[in-house]
């Protein structure tokens, strides 16, 4: 079985009827980057930068995160490789900033909120990804918009540093492609707007669903309103899906969503471009994806919309791909 899975590491992904998407690797620390490319990732669809920061007690220099960048940029060698900016708060504390207690952390000041308050915080980041961006290919993503001022914002600030690192004479990369993560339901439905200011989008479903559903994903007692398939979530994902290829621009999913072997088939029947998981994933998933219609699914996952709950979604699936109907 290892063997047969580990076969898939060095094929391209591409459904049975050859369509063609991208399977990326989610990384943390350095270490995962090895991990991500010995399960044969396309590239990494996130790099969760909140770990520079965490388990230690001062913020991480521009140096030592540039160093970082630079690392996982060479080692992919020219495979995309998406950076998220910092999305502290929520479950993932930073003791050293003194920062008040939330009585709804995860509603609060998080992620790029938490950035655009504290610029002295998140230029030194936007600097080491500018300054490390001419060492692959490097997206940057911003994590937890809500509106579409924080995003102008966040590249306003963005292209300030990149002016004046240039101007000081320090190599950039001429075109670093800026997305966002949706993850906040605002986003999602207004996602024709956010495209025309991201050239990708990337979806958070550990937070769209906690978001959509009003559940806590750390709260066992709700954990059962935690609803991945129900159709409310599938239908945000579609519509978000549907205005980003409507802008042409590429969508991906980055939540633990992308690595679920029951939700693939809709994903990619909606129209994913690009899968990101754990690297432990990659393998399973794409020999999902090369054993599934396309075309049939684009009409599977149509029929699976209009069901009335996330159990009868769960069915509708599970007896497809038994190929029971
Ligand atoms: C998500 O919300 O789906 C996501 C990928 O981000 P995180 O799990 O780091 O919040
Ligand atoms: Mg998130």
């Amino acid at each position: 079985r290892r063997d047969e899975l580990r076969a898939w590491a060095s094929r391209p992904t591409a459904s049975a009827d050859g369509r063609r998407v991208e399977i990326a690797a989610n990384i943390g620390q350095l270490e995962d980057v090895q991990k991500a490319l010995d399960n044969g990732a396309e590239a990494i669809g996130l790099f969760r930068t909140e770990f520079l920061y965490m388990g230690r007690d001062r913020l991480p220099t521009e140096e030592e995160q540039f160093r970082s960048y630079k690392y996982v940029l060479e080692k992919m060698a020219g495979k995309p490789v998406v950076i998220r900016t910092l999305d502290v708060g929520g479950d993932k504390e930073l003791p050293y900033l003194g920062l008040p207690r939330e009585s709804n952390p995860f509603l609060g000041r998080r992620a790029l909120r938490f950035c655009l308050s504290r610029p002295d915080v998140f230029r030194p980041q936007l600097r080491a990804l500018l300054r490390a961006s001419r060492f692959g290919n490097l997206k940057i993503m911003f994590p937890m918009v809500a509106v579409l001022e924080e995003l102008v914002e966040a590249k306003r600030l963005l292209e300030e540093e990149k002016q004046a690192l240039v101007s000081s004479g320090v190599e950039v990369a001429d075109r670093i492609e800026v997305g966002i993560m949706i993850e906040i339901p605002s986003a999602a439905v207004s996602a024709d707007l956010f495209a025309e200011e991201a050239d990708f989008f990337s979806i958070g479903t550990n937070d769209l669903i906690q978001y959509t559903m009003a559940a806590d994903r750390m709260n066992e007692t709700v954990s059962y309103l935690y609803q991945p398939y129900h159709p409310s979530v599938l239908r945000l994902i579609r519509h978000v899906i549907d205005a980003a290829h409507a802008a042409g621009k590429w969508v991906g999913v980055c939540g633990e969503m992308a690595g679920d072997l029951t939700a693939v088939p809709l994903l990619l029947g909606l129209g994913l471009d690009e899968f990101s998981m754990s690297a432990g994933s990659v393998l399973p998933a794409r020999e999902r994806i090369g054993s599934l219609s396309h075309r049939d699914w684009q009409t599977l996952s149509k029929q699976a919309l209009t069901l009335s709950g996330s159990e009868e979604v769960q069915s509708f699936v599970q007896a497809r791909m038994e190929g029971r109907q």
